[in-house]
């Protein structure tokens, strides 16, 4: 599933190929994405400029120059295919955005789960999103205001991208790990101190090149992670062994050893 590295990757990625350039033709290929982007809607795009690419979690935000937003969320497998628009279009491409300049930007998605939707000048269809993981504001005060009222885990409460913009259950499994904390405690029973550690976890885990020597092997796809997918393996940290738990329905991985706090 693209977490929020993967999505900020795909952003600038689209932003190379589609900034400032002209929109000649969009339409949703797939029926579920037909769903979200009408015809209608397809030709209120044509013609516009691409003026900025945003993300806000894990949502991509395409601002053109009428004052409409195309907003994309990759979900479970979206990606973007970028080539000219000459190459035979890939089979799992579900929408597509032909730019002016002949380059054409499939949103490919095997299980179609993706959305694009367009939001009118002045709207917005975002659902209520709270700091970003990545941005310098989030910090144990606003953590902790924003856990207060959470009657739930604190893995299941980290998830919730009102909280945190962007988190995802991979990095939320990490951070915790980092920051050993126990993901079953209750959220809002963190202390400051608590969440100081766990925000630099956050930092951490979100920017790989800054992980501690020794506690991950650089092997590709093979264990990039200290807990996540990692059941029954030992922990790095600890003569522990990594459990699986499932809470709010999501699977949690953690190491009851030496995840006290
Ligand atoms: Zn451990």
């Amino acid at each position: 599933m693209p977490e929020l590295p993967e999505v900020e990757r795909a952003a600038r990625r689209l932003g190379k190929a589609a900034l400032g350039k002209t929109i000649a033709s969009a339409k949703a290929i797939h029926p579920a994405l037909k769903r979200k982007l009408s015809p209608a809607q397809s030709r209120a795009v044509r013609g516009k400029r691409i003026d900025q690419i945003e993300r806000r979690g894990k949502h991509q935000l395409i601002h053109l120059d009428s004052g409409d937003t195309l907003v994309v969320h990759f979900r479970m497998n979206g990606d973007w295919e970028i080539g000219p628009a000459s190459a035979p279009l890939e089979s799992f491409a579900r929408a597509v955005i032909e730019l002016a300049d002949g380059t054409r930007i499939s949103l490919v998605d095997r299980r179609a789960l993706s959305s694009i939707t367009l939001d009118k000048k002045g709207a917005s269809s975002l659902p209520k999103l709270g700091r970003e993981a990545i941005d310098p504001s989030l910090d144990a005060d606003y953590l902790s205001a924003a856990l207060k009222r959470k009657k739930v885990a604190i893995k299941p409460a980290l998830m919730d991208q009102s909280v945190v913009a962007g988190l995802g259950n991979i990095y939320v499994a990490e951070a915790l790990w980092e920051a050993e904390l126990d993901p079953r405690r209750p959220a809002a029973k963190a202390t400051k101190a608590k969440l100081t550690r766990l925000v630099e976890a956050i930092r951490l885990v979100l920017s790989p090149r800054k992980r501690r020597p020794g506690r991950y092997t650089e092997t590709r796809g093979v264990d990039r992670f200290a807990v996540y997918d990692r059941e029954g393996k030992p922990c790095r940290r600890c003569d522990g062994v990594i459990e699986r738990i499932v809470q709010a329905g999501r699977s949690t991985y953690f190491c009851s050893g030496c995840q006290r706090g």
